[in-house]
């Protein structure tokens, strides 16, 4: 990138405190409400929608709740009669009367009788009189013009107004560069998109109602910046020489007869989609996608077997030490090659020998948490890294992983069903497997669905499941801002039934010391309990198949997708299991057929779509909140075509100018920088 053009953004990537008028503690709000702290930032900060001042009413037409503008002339004046009362201001324009209100004096000489005003904002019924407090807009007749005719509204924080939101935007707006057209001209053409600049001011400062075209063409921005380094990144990945894993099968025959069972038809596929990478002289870089109970667990042991078996090291990372303890007791049972375990605290002595023999190579299979990926851990010759459940990585952390042994193939388990758009985007860098279905004689899951009134009736039927031998999960959802109050929400539940269950009673959440939450797991696990009441600590991975009975409290404050992986906690044992769903009793309709869809699908894809549509619905423009927060303004969903467009587009221009040498080359190097994709334009400089 020549300096010339980098130097163009230099007033964008500058921070908030540096627009005018903006000091330290105003740019600490707007950095807050626009989540970043660069004026960049500011400027992806779109408006979540318009008020049309435009929209000129007699009296008579005016309509509650609605903001309009209306053309007037004042009637009277009335004094507050005691000091807590408003002025009141009637005006008339001919079809009818209304009341302007004020709580505080404003500048009242400009509302004297006779006066013609132009008023503007939000209409409420008085005593079958509209009135409007505090209008936004007072302006002389005359001077129309000082009306904005359309008014953003930004998201805001508590303590900045939408003054000083409008203020600081008019001033990043004024910094807009005219940049080079990163985009195909025919593209830009046919759509008729506005450049970066001007799209950017026709949604901040529009003087008309920005259509689709502005907020489309800066999604595309995104997303073509997104698809372009996921090509930069995967040709990384792809250039890193590997090294051939080729075992004799014995380790993984002797697992195999161990488990007892036959592995499912897709976990055989899975495996030899596994088998080529691990066999291929490059690095493999495979993401596992399964549902809850697929059965994940066993296709990374013989993945792992596989490089043990070709005379490499193993390593599996869980994201959490009570993970990594139940996969270190699955793959113990499981595994001919003994297995070690590396947490956070495994300490002293203990630590000291397993990292020796690591060191060595005398422990080849090793379970733990990110602990096995600190520094200070070496490897003799680490063939394949297994990370599960770790969706939340970046790309940058997913690739730093293997980087423990430079040619170590890298295996990534999720069980989030992640939506077809967003692995495209996300997750472009990598290879996907699926594993599809479950494992057979797993019966389906019976969910119902339960208002929290009927609480004695669900205590009695969870006492007679108990009676039969059931194991119940209770979990009590994260709700406020402050873990403390869920926790002592969780505690009181568990104070409830214990009177009601006695002993057999456990509790597991996130504030307990460690060991005491692993003892009440283990517990748990080992049937001493029977029923536990947990907060959400549970949902990634615990293993316990006799547990039958899941009941979720205030279920609707759940996503759907987070049900249903608590759902899959149970229905892994071979008798008849149940999921009840408690909601609040006001919940709304709209509530109830969300939960529906989780009675009536077992389907983690189809629920992860809904789930994504469900969170992404809502917003007007649809920007942010794309369930992503590395989107600024595309979204993952809603723009699906834009996303495949900007797909094929990337890698045309790769095929045209692998170097990002052409004009419209350093012009999408520009690009990368806006949307921090600056990662991969490194990786291009490096490579
Ligand atoms: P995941 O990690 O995908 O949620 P697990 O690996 O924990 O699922 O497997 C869930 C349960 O299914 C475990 O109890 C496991 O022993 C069992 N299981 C896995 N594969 C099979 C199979 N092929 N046949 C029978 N049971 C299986
Ligand atoms: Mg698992």
């Amino acid at each position: 990138m020549s300096a010339f053009d980098s130097q163009a953004l230099i007033p964008l990537l500058a921070p908030l405190v540096s627009l005018r008028g903006i000091g330290p503690e105003r740019a600490a709000l707007l950095s807050r409400a626009c989540g970043g702290e660069r004026v960049l930032d500011l400027l992806f900060h779109l408006p979540s929608t318009y008020v049309d001042r435009r929209d000129r009413r007699t009296i008579r037409q005016l309509v509650p709740g609605r903001i309009a503008t209306v053309a007037v002339e004042v009637v009277r004046h009335e004094k507050p009669t005691a000091s807590h009362r408003p002025w009141r201001v009637t005006v008339t324009d001919g079809t009818g009367f209304a009341e302007m209100v004020f709580f505080r004096p404003v500048g009242l000489e400009r509302l004297r009788p006779k006066r013609k005003l132009l008023v503007s904002g939000k209409v409420e019924l008085f005593q079958g009189r509209p009135v409007l407090t505090h209008p936004e807009f007072i302006v002389p007749a005359e001077q129309a013009d000082r009306l904005p005719a359309i008014e953003p509204v930004w998201g805001l924080t508590g303590g900045l107004s939408p003054r000083a939101m409008t203020v600081a935007v008019a001033e990043a707006v004024e910094r807009l560069p005219e940049l080079p057209e990163w985009h195909e001209p025919s593209l830009v053409r046919r759509e008729r998109w506005p450049r970066f600049a001007e799209a950017m001011r026709a949604l901040h400062a529009p003087a008309e109602m920005p259509g689709d075209g502005p907020r489309r063409r800066l999604a595309y921005d995104e997303l073509l910046a997104q698809q372009v380094a996921l090509i930069l990144v995967r040709g990384r990945v792809r250039a890193r020489p590997g090294r051939p894993h080729v075992g004799d099968g014995s380790l993984r025959a002797k697992a195999v007869a161990r488990f007892g069972h036959t592995l499912t038809p897709s976990q055989e596929q899975a495996l030899a989609e596994i088998y080529a990478d691990l066999a291929a002289p490059r690095r493999m870089l495979r993401l596992l996608q399964g549902d809850v109970g697929s059965g994940k667990t066993l296709v990374a042991l013989i993945a792992m077997l596989c490089a043990v078996e070709a005379g490499a090291q193993a390593a599996l990372m869980a994201p959490t030490e009570v993970l990594a303890k139940q996969h270190h007791r699955t793959l113990s049972r499981l595994s001919p090659e003994p297995v070690a375990l590396l947490t956070g605290s495994v300490a002293g002595r203990a630590r000291a020998i397993l990292l020796r023999q690591l060191a060595d190579g005398d422990v080849r299979m090793v379970v733990g948490t990110h602990a096995l990926f600190q520094e200070t851990v070496a490897y003799r010759d680490l063939g394949v890294a297994v990370i599960d459940e770790q969706h939340r990585f970046g790309v940058h952390e997913r690739l730093s992983l293997g980087d423990k042994g430079a040619l170590t193939d890298v295996l990534v388990m999720t069980a989030t069903p992640i939506p077809r758009t967003v692995l495209l985007s996300q997750w472009g860098e990598m290879d996907v497997s699926r594993l599809t279905g479950k494992p057979a004689g797993r019966q389906p899951v019976r969910t119902t669905l339960h208002s929290l009134s009927t609480m004695s009736d669900v205590l009695d039927g969870i006492e007679r499941q108990i009676e039969r031998g059931a194991q119940v999960f209770w979990v009590c959802p994260l709700v406020s801002e402050s873990e403390a109050l869920d926790v002592a929400a969780a505690r009181q539940r568990y104070a409830a039934l214990r009177e009601r269950f006695g002993g057999t009673v456990g509790l597991a959440h996130g504030q307990q010391p460690a060991e005491e939450r692993d003892g009440a797991l283990a517990a748990f696990a080992r049937s001493d309990l029977r029923l536990l009441v947990a907060t959400t600590v549970i949902e990634v991975g615990v293993d316990v198949p006799e547990a039958s009975v899941m009941v979720i409290e205030h279920a609707e404050r759940f996503g759907l997708a987070q049900l249903h992986q608590l759902r899959g906690r149970v229905g892994r044992g071979r008798v008849a299991s149940f999921c009840l769903l408690l909601h609040a009793d006001d919940l709304e309709e709209a509530g109830r057929r969300r939960l529906s869809v989780l009675r009536d699908t077992d389907d983690g894809f189809r629920i992860a779509d809904e789930d994504f549509r469900a969170r992404g619905g809502g917003d007007l423009l649809g920007t942010r909140q794309a369930g992503d927060p590395d989107w600024r303004i595309a979204h993952p969903v809603n723009d699906e075509a834009l996303l495949h467009m900007a797909r094929h587009d990337a890698s045309l221009l790769f095929d045209r100018d692998p170097g990002l040498s052409s004009e419209r080359g350093r012009a999408v190097r520009l690009l990368l920088r806006l949307f921090d994709r600056a990662h991969a334009m490194r990786l291009l400089l490096a490579g």
